[in-house]
């Protein structure tokens, strides 16, 4: 048997390889190799959650921002962004929408809105709570204070995402002016001491990255343990001083999905939107090597060709009500049903 094959045996058995390890299997894996790894990944990603995938409904309700990372289509320096906000009565109605189409799980995403002060998150949480009581609801705005984390959570706030995008110090700063790697970390910290369900995770192929590079996030994930992961390639947007940069790789993505599938056997893994528009079947590809999350638009089509963090981004024009169909049938269609329910990580309880 191949090193490599031994090491995802290890990997598989152990849930775990050193740094050095971890190195030979990004540097040296084959075509045939990758293919080993994916089974292996599938199979324990089968042994948790069985062939389920579970639903969430995204909703986009800003594009404002006031940070400037690099590679984000609405950074606040772009200028030809063109900019939105979704009242709260919009919002909701993308909430009763979703609730038709049976989600129930609901994750605001925006830019960094200042105009969106707490008190209006607040409000946002406590009027889409009171009306859907068993409805899960994932935030995804940003780095705030641990006292606004800790009254969004208060308000009824279940999840957090919020990507480290690269656990290389370095990078990191490259990639992101005037923001702090460590404040990025605190947030992860708090949100996890708060009780929050939470999810990191990191771009694949940003320009400058090498396999040292993911190393450090895969043990940095590993340390973290967050509740969800969420990585997909980089992908270059034309507004943006990264925009003749090379995207990042379907297959790189592949075998870093699988090995983090590995490593925290039980984490909530998204197949995700940018896979999709770098590969017809990337998502697909995603759910075949142990991705167990999709979050399907809910956004209104007026808006969704705004909210462009990278070009060529997919389902810009669909309706709510087919984003919802068209992937439950690319997930039937690799073998693998849908699962509307809430879909906590088996490990979390609301403190
Ligand atoms: N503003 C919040 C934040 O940054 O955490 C949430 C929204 S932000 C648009 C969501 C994620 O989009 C980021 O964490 C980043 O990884 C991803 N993203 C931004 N630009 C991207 C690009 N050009 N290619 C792929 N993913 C991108
Ligand atoms: Fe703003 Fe998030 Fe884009 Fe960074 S990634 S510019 S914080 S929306």
């Amino acid at each position: 048997m191949s090193l490599i094959k031994q090491l995802i045996d290890k990997l598989y058995n152990e849930n775990s390889l050193s740094k050095e390890e971890l190195l030979i299997l990004l540097n040296d894996i084959t075509e045939e190799e990758e293919k080993y790894l994916a089974e292996k990944s599938l199979e324990i990603k089968s042994k948790y959650y069985g062939d389920t995938v579970f639903m969430r409904g995204l909703i986009e309700f800003t594009n404002y921002c006031q940070k400037n990372c690099m590679y984000c289509g609405i950074r606040a320096a772009n200028i030809n962004a063109d900019r939105y906000r979704l009242t709260l009565d919009e919002i909701m109605e993308c909430c009763i929408e979703g609730d038709r189409l049976g989600y129930k799980t609901f994750v605001l995403q925006g830019g960094e809105d200042p105009y969106f002060d707490d008190d209006k998150i607040i409000e946002i949480i406590k009027t889409i709570k009171s009306r859907f009581k068993d409805t899960a609801i994932t935030l995804s705005i940003g780095e705030k204070s641990y006292d606004s984390y800790k009254k969004f959570y208060e308000a009824g706030a279940d999840r957090y995402l919020l990507r480290h995008e690269t656990a290389s110090k370095e990078l990191y700063e490259k990639l992101h002016p005037n923001m702090s790697f460590e404040n990025r970390m605190r947030c992860l910290k708090d949100l996890k001491e708060i009780g929050y369900q939470v999810g990191a995770g990191f771009m694949v192929g940003l320009p400058g990255q090498s396999n040292e590079d993911f190393v450090e996030d895969l043990i940095f994930l590993k340390e973290l343990k967050p509740h969800m992961i969420g990585i997909g390639p980089f992908i270059s947007q034309k507004d943006t001083p990264l925009n003749n940069e090379e995207n990042g790789t379907l297959e790189k993505t592949l075998v870093l999905l699988s090995i983090i599938r590995l490593m925290l056997p039980n984490v909530l893994l998204p197949s995700t939107t940018a896979l999709g528009s770098l590969d017809t079947k990337g998502r697909e590809k995603a759910l075949k090597v142990g991705a167990n999350v999709v979050m399907p638009n809910l956004s209104p089509t007026s808006v969704r060709e705004k909210y462009a963090l990278y070009d060529g981004k997919i389902c810009t024009g669909d309706e709510a009500a087919h984003c919802r169909n068209c992937i439950e049938g690319r997930i039937k269609g690799a073998g693998f049903s849908v699962d509307m329910s809430r879909g906590d990580n088996i490990n979390w309880r609301r403190k």
